[in-house]
């Protein structure tokens, strides 16, 4: 339906018009590539596939505009950092008041227990730990999971990301475990340590599991870095039957999944993992993140420490924690990422679906729109995804490439790595309206 030629000709067009609309952020690349590799500060900022970095100038709620003074309806939101909307005022004013009375002490301070206490309440785990990263809290989750069950082996589901965690970049290619490409200077064979099966299959869970080797299960409820793949029904609940039989510990990473309802996945659809890792828009966009854990575990934990030196080395950093990171958090949880706001979010993004689907099918394309919560994601092939392997095999680079430039040329902002639309408490019916229209635009000409 959709011809190579077309999306060359768009792609064509689109670089084009982008060149000729932001000639500020071209001149700020020139000046940037001067001595920042690659010409940008982290190189993921490449990844929009613009000819040339776009640069930003400013960012509220649901809304960026960049310094050529574009303004864009944002469905990105920073790839989750900015879930809940750009500098939330509540967010805003507790950084303003905490940045006059010192950034980091390595101290706790009054705002600890209230973000304890308001986290064990919202998740239903009752111990906590504050780390910068989302990776690092990973990583200290997984450091900690074999531990204490003093089992070498991790399973991770084809197709996750958890961040910059070396165990987990092992992709299977045919059923065959391969090392994640991008695993750059990497000298041991993470595969040793870790097991990989394809998720919503629970013979190869089981398998995997059965051995007695495995200290944990991490995964996200629903796969979200390879597309959106969602768990089929009673999967997650026979997930944690397993890892309880098998003394795995179950590690839910909800750092995207924060998104699919108030409590995330887990206080929304359940089961209760053993450990909830919680990054990105947990302080509102400040480097944060947070790994929960149930009262066995930190008793485990408790008789590792017993056992062994005080202190843990290589678990967490000297921020980690710091005040400036607790004042977010705080203001966060307790002002931004309320019951109300979900109110908001979820509906939309279920509007959003429903008006991409409408846009798809009225072109004659066979397209599928998944969405859980407030995330959602379209997918350029006829069959949800229910794998990774499904999910990698379903993507089009240079289609999607075009449509993501036709979007910003049009002042609209989705993810830049697959086709994940979020929606914020501050997006609006408009918004959402607009970025539907855009689609139709560009699928009208695509078609033609
Ligand atoms: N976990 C999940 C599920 C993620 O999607 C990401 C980032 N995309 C991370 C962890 C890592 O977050 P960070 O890059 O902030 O460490």
């Amino acid at each position: 339906m959709i011809s190579p030629d077309a999306i060359s000709r768009m792609l064509a067009a689109e670089q084009e018009r982008f060149i000729a609309a932001n000639p500020r952020s071209a001149s700020l690349g020139k000046q940037a590539a001067r001595h920042w590799h690659r010409g940008v500060p982290f190189h993921w900022m490449l990844d929009w596939g613009t000819p040339f970095p776009l640069f930003a100038e400013r960012a509220q709620g649901a809304e960026l505009w960049d310094v050529d003074e574009h303004r864009y309806d944002d469905f990105c939101l920073g790839d989750t950092g900015s879930m809940f909307g750009h500098s939330p005022a509540p967010v805003a004013k507790a950084l303003r008041e905490q940045a006059t009375r010192g950034l980091t002490y390595m101290l706790s301070t009054a705002d600890a227990p209230v973000v304890a206490d308001e986290m064990a309440k919202r998740f239903g785990l009752p111990f906590w730990q504050v780390t910068s990263t989302a990776s690092e809290a990973n990583r200290a989750v997984i450091r900690w999971c074999r531990g204490i069950t003093g089992r070498d082996k991790i399973l991770v589901f084809n197709g996750c990301y958890h961040g910059a965690v070396d165990d987990v970049f092992v992709d299977l290619r045919n059923g065959v475990p391969e090392l994640r490409k991008s695993l750059v200077g990497q000298v041991y064979d993470v595969r040793e340590h870790t097991r990989v099966v394809e998720f919503n299959d629970l013979e190869a869970l089981e398998a995997a599991l059965a051995t007695g080797d495995v200290a944990a299960v991490l995964t996200e409820p629903a796969l979200t870095n390879v597309g959106m793949v969602l768990p089929d029904p009673g999967y997650l609940e026979a997930m944690r039957d397993l890892c309880t039989r098998h003394g795995t510990l179950l590690v839910f990473d909800e750092t995207h999944t924060i998104s699919s309802g108030y409590g995330g996945h887990t206080a929304t659809y359940g089961p209760m993992p053993d450990m909830f890792v919680l990054g990105k828009p947990v302080g509102g966009g400040v480097p944060c993140a947070v790994y929960g854990f149930s009262a066995e575990v930190a008793e485990r934990m408790e008789r590792v420490r017993a056992e062994g030196e005080s202190g843990h080395s290589g678990i967490g950093t000297t921020l980690s924690a710091n005040a400036l990171a607790l004042a977010a958090m705080r203001a966060c949880l307790t002002k931004v990422m309320t019951p109300e706001a979900y109110d908001h979010m979820l509906p939309l993004a279920g509007r959003l679906a429903e008006e991409l689907r409408a846009v798809i099918g009225a072109h004659g394309l066979d397209w599928q729109v998944v969405h859980v919560g407030a995330r959602g994601e379209f997918i350029c092939a006829p069959q949800a995804p229910r794998n990774g392997s499904e999910a990698r095999a379903a993507m089009q680079g240079p289609l999607e490439h075009a449509i993501h430039l036709f979007f910003i040329n049009r002042g609209v902002l989705i993810a830049p790595f697959h086709n994940m639309t979020l929606v914020s408490p501050a997006t609006t019916d408009a918004q959402v309206g607009r970025l539907a229209a855009t689609l139709d635009d560009c699928l009208g000409v695509l078609t033609a």
